[in-house]
């Protein structure tokens, strides 16, 4: 544990918040983890009580430690009592411009102010995050992977005005997660997802113009270029209206009619055909 960031919090306890929240605190951290929905809460509560099950299981930890490690965390929904002592926040709620933007507001007003703030935002502009906070230069992206706990990688986002001390303060803190740390710079999509959307897009487009069949496609990218899933089902697994908002941003903020996205990926998403999460998308899940 690295004492300069021994008190977090993590706001937003859904997908993503839970397994952030997971890996701070079995890394010995201790924890506020926040959401305005106590239903949501109690969900991420109980994934992370089942995802350590699964790593004593596997005997990845022992027990005590298991127990530490809940002990470390603390739900709450109160945002501005949540934040007041803490040396970080990860924030990882839903990925709205405008909430984003509340919520950073409220976190340069109530946080101390050494803090460091940290979006896990897959495509809002890390630069616009922080240009409505008074510490531009305490704000930075941390993009972790779906699942948390297993993925080891982030993607350490630079906004044009962070600097070089809380880019690596924030690098080694992901090393000291256990996570292997990339930095970028903060253009649409980043890295991950600008090169990983346009792969899909392009999967759903060939669909689109008939070439191949769902399965074929997938089992093509599979086997052909060792991918652990097709990019079809991969979109299924990340949820289509994710996709197509990955891809306005990046051809929004790119301008280049090469980042357009599939019209059946826009119709699929309007038809609230969004994936895995509604049962189905380019796969049924009955
Ligand atoms: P999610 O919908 O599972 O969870 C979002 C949570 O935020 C919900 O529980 C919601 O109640 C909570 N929330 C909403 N407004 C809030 C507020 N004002 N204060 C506190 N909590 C609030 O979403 P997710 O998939 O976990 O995504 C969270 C963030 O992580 C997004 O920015 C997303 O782009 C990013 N991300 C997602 C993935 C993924 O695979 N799902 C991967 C990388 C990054």
């Amino acid at each position: 544990m690295i004492q300069q960031f021994e008190k977090v919090a993590v706001i937003g306890a859904g997908t993503m918040g839970n397994g952030i929240a997971h890996v701070f605190a079995q890394h010995g951290y201790a924890v506020n983890l926040i959401d305005v929905d106590q239903a949501a809460l109690d969900r991420g509560m109980a994934t992370i009580a089942k995802n350590l099950d699964r790593q004593v299981k596997k005997e990845l930890l022992t027990a005590a430690e298991k127990a530490a490690t809940l002990a470390r965390l603390t739900p709450m929904v109160d945002l501005e009592t949540g934040i007041v002592d803490r040396h970080l926040v990860v924030e990882a709620a839903t990925e709205r411009l405008e909430l984003k933007l509340k919520i950073f507001q409220t976190l340069d007003a109530h946080a101390p102010a050494g803090a460091i703030l940290a979006s896990n935002t897959s495509s809002i502009s890390i630069t616009k995050i922080a240009s409505v906070t008074q510490r531009s230069g305490q704000v930075i992206g941390m993009h972790f992977m779906n699942p948390v706990p297993v993925m080891k990688l982030v993607e350490v986002i630079s906004g044009y005005d962070t600097t070089d001390e809380t880019r690596e303060a924030i690098l080694e803190l992901s090393r000291d997660l256990g996570k292997v740390p990339v930095p970028a710079n903060d253009y649409p999509g980043f890295v991950a997802n600008r090169i990983l959307m346009p792969m899909i897009n392009e999967a759903i487009y060939a669909y689109f113009e008939g070439v191949a069949g769902v399965e074929e496609i997938d089992t093509i990218m599979k086997l052909g270029m060792a991918h652990p899933m097709g990019p079809l089902q991969l979109a299924d697994f990340i949820g289509l209206d994710v996709c197509l908002a990955i891809m306005e941003v990046l051809y929004d903020g790119l301008g280049n009619p090469k980042y357009a996205p599939c019209p059946l990926l826009r119709n699929m998403v309007t038809a609230g055909h969004l994936g895995r999460k509604t049962g189905k998308g380019f796969y049924s899940y009955a």
